[in-house]
């Protein structure tokens, strides 16, 4: 029998902990299983699969495959309902497919036990000892992300700081460009950055206290996790400025996502604050943006929207086509020569 030995486990370990993004700790998570089960299951079918949650009401999730073909793989009904339990319990199980290999479920969790993703190991050879061996990688997994969060996070609102901003924002960046490079000139799925602002933020510590204030960022911040997918990115972005990343089919599609946060934000009643108000920009992120030109363009919607009343959300691309913005870029052209 191939049991795992130390030191190809610790060869393991070595790679996952040399790891700084959860994704890529999550596939070379992925990896590292791949291998283990590998050896023990010759060349009978294997695979591990990364799922994600797209909408658990819907049951859609997103998959990543090693060792197989993704052609054709699509869970069934029954695969869905065993994902939505993992992913809602927390737990691992077992999924039995008639005359298919069994695969079990393993759910990633966060240092906060909340299930980010799941991983299914397919394998005809699963033995005790390996799933112990699993069951231990899968831990320091969880030690691991619970790091890179910290690092990555905000400590009032647990939303991503600003440090990872960059980061981030060139992954969108670089993916945007490989999708414009394997298309031509067809575009595919949009971005778009947003941010928000809190409408006179001064006066609610001015009238409650530097603390009532931070737990209107606390609440505000809950209400943009609550309002937005799974797969948007948001930012602490300063003091009380956030920031967003939405990957989004269509211009209409952003605009109700934002419209409707921004009325959720006035109809919500704030602790002994009552009523508090946000104000955003946002503009579409092109494959050829420096990061900082898709602030300034975002961050000059901002402030129309704070100069024609607050509690608004103005679209960068709209007020120049409106005439009621100058284009950035003109207004550049113009100082240079
Ligand atoms: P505007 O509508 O123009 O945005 O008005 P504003 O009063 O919100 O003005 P501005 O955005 O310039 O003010 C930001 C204020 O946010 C200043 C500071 O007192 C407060 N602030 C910044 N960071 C924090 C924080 O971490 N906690 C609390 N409680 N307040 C903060
Ligand atoms: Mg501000
Ligand atoms: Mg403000």
């Amino acid at each position: 029998m191939n049991s795992p030995n130390l030191q190809s486990v610790l060869s393991k370990l070595i790679s996952l902990t040399n790891e700084r993004d959860v994704a890529a700790l999550e596939l070379s998570l992925a990896q590292a299983l791949f291998d283990l089960i590998a050896p023990l299951n010759g060349d009978t079918a294997k695979s591990i699969t990364i799922y994600h949650v797209k909408d658990i009401r819907k049951q859609i999730f997103s998959e990543v495959v090693i060792g197989k073909e993704p052609d054709g793989y699509a869970p069934s009904l029954a695969m869905k309902q065993k994902l939505t339990a993992c992913f809602t319990s927390g737990e691992s199980c077992l999924f039995v497919q008639p005359e298919m290999n069994s695969v079990t479920l393993y759910p990633l969790n966060n240092a906060v036990g909340n299930t980010m993703a799941v991983i299914g190991i397919e394998a005809e050879v699963c033995e005790p000892h390996l799933h112990e061996t699993i069951t231990m990688l899968l831990q320091i997994y969880q030690n691991f992300t619970g790091l890179i969060n910290d690092n990555e996070r905000d400590t009032l609102t647990g939303l991503l700081n600003r440090k990872t901003f960059e980061l981030k924002i060139n992954k969108v960046l670089s993916q945007m460009h490989q999708a414009t490079n394997r298309k031509g000139d067809k575009a595919g799925q949009l971005f778009f950055l947003a941010i928000f602002d809190i409408d006179h933020f001064k006066r609610v510590n001015d009238e409650f206290g530097h603390l009532i204030g931070d737990e209107v960022l606390l609440l505000l911040s809950q209400l943009m996790t609550q309002s937005f997918r799974d797969t948007d990115l948001i930012f602490r972005f300063g003091g009380e400025e956030f920031l967003g990343v939405f990957e989004c089919s269509n211009a209409i599609d952003i605009e109700h996502i934002l419209e409707r946060f921004r009325k959720r934000v006035c109809n919500f009643e704030f602790p002994q604050v009552g009523k508090v108000t946000v104000s955003a920009g946002y503009t579409e992120i092109s494959a050829y943006d420096a990061s900082s030109q898709v602030i300034d363009r975002a961050d000059l919607a901002l402030y129309y929207a704070k100069n024609h009343g607050r509690n608004l959300i103005c679209h960068y691309e709209r007020l120049i086509a409106e005439g009621s913005l100058l284009d950035n870029k003109k207004i550049g052209d113009i100082e240079l020569f």
